[in-house]
């Protein structure tokens, strides 16, 4: 529910309408706007008419609003205005499009910084890396772990680009918040709740990546187990659902862009990567993800594709990677953007 003061409303009827959204079993989340505050009790609503009646009664209530989408905190019922997320002053969703590049796995000091180096040059803003890597296999690289976060701190020292990376357990918080900038949640771990409320709890943004059987609604839930701990910094990911299609490694869900940009406020990202699986259907699809609204593109780029440890296929060489910047900045421009 949205509980609406009237206008200059006094600090005493905000609280005692905050204490009551509290006795009736909900959780408020104040917010406070320069004519009025809006309390966005957040809880279960389903027949729950009568709280909304007795909070209508309270002194300096205004109106009440239900929301009917069962996440509430991301949806537009809540916030009609498009969030745009700051990363170390950097916008994701706002009129730029972000474009975070890097490899798939973070191997050594010289591939990091070597990639580092060529995705800043063609106009990248943030840099990607795993440094914990969710594999099917046990037996595939599993990532450098710490040796890796540090790798890429060196890498954001050398290049100034703040890094994105993948965490996987909730125990392994307190090293993301020292070295990352966004933590990334992947796709098996969207519906880790464990992680979800962990990362509730932290002060760094989010980037949240779509399950590969996740509905709309489920990711947005997932989304909200981080808003509701307290985090208000999500980015969605789109990467691509398993179908019955086996041409490609996932098919890229480019539905979800504009159905999840008319649910929630939240910044909505593109990864043709892994949504394709296969370099040469990267560019296509990075243009179609700018051309139906995306916020910004996470890309998978190495400086030997053949040779990389995980998901060379996917990889972009880093001169291809940059003439894809240069032609993205046309499909920018037709939406509206700037890349
Ligand atoms: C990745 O970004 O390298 C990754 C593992 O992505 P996803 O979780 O989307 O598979
Ligand atoms: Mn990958």
């Amino acid at each position: 529910m949205i509980v609406v003061m009237k206008k200059g409303c006094s600090r005493d009827k905000i609280q005692a309408a905050r204490e009551k959204v509290i006795e009736l079993g909900y959780l408020p989340h104040m917010i406070e706007g320069v004519e009025r505050t809006v309390i966005a009790a957040v809880g279960d609503e389903r027949g729950k008419s009568m709280a909304k009646e007795t909070l209508e009664q309270q002194p300096g209530v205004e109106k009440v609003i239900l929301v009917l989408e069962p996440f509430k905190l991301a949806s537009k019922e809540f916030k009609p205005e498009r969030t745009a997320v700051s990363v170390n002053g950097i916008e994701v969703g706002g009129q730029r499009i972000s474009v975070i590049a890097g490899p798939c796995s973070v191997e050594s000091r010289e591939q990091i910084i070597e990639v580092a180096t060529r995705v800043k040059e063609a106009g990248a803003q943030f840099l990607r890396g795993g440094a914990y890597k969710p594999r099917t296999s046990p037996f595939a690289f599993q990532g450098l772990e710490e040796e890796g976060l540090k790798l890429l701190v060196e890498a954001r020292e050398r290049t100034g680009l703040p890094i994105v990376t993948e965490i996987m357990s909730p125990t392994d918080v307190h090293l993301f918040e020292e070295y990352s900038d966004v933590i990334q949640v992947g796709a098996r771990n969207v519906q880790n709740f464990a992680l979800l409320k962990a990362l509730g709890k932290v002060k760094r943004p989010v980037l949240l990546k779509r399950g590969l059987s996740t509905t709309i609604q489920e990711f947005l839930l997932c989304a909200e187990y981080i808003l509701a701990g307290g985090n208000e910094n999500v980015i969605l990911c789109e990467r691509g659902i398993r179908t019955f299609e086996t041409a490609t490694r996932n098919t890229l869900d480019l539905n979800a862009v504009p159905v999840l940009a008319s649910k929630t406020h939240l910044p909505i990202i593109v990864d043709p990567s892994h949504g394709t699986g296969y370099w040469r259907w990267v560019a296509p699809m990075a243009k179609a993800a700018v051309a139906c609204g995306a916020d910004g593109l996470i890309i998978e780029v190495h400086n030997q594709p053949e040779k990389a440890l995980s998901d060379g296929g996917q990889s972009l060489k880093p001169e291809k990677f940059a003439t894809l910047m240069g032609e993205l900045r046309r499909f920018a421009e037709a939406a509206g953007r700037t890349l």
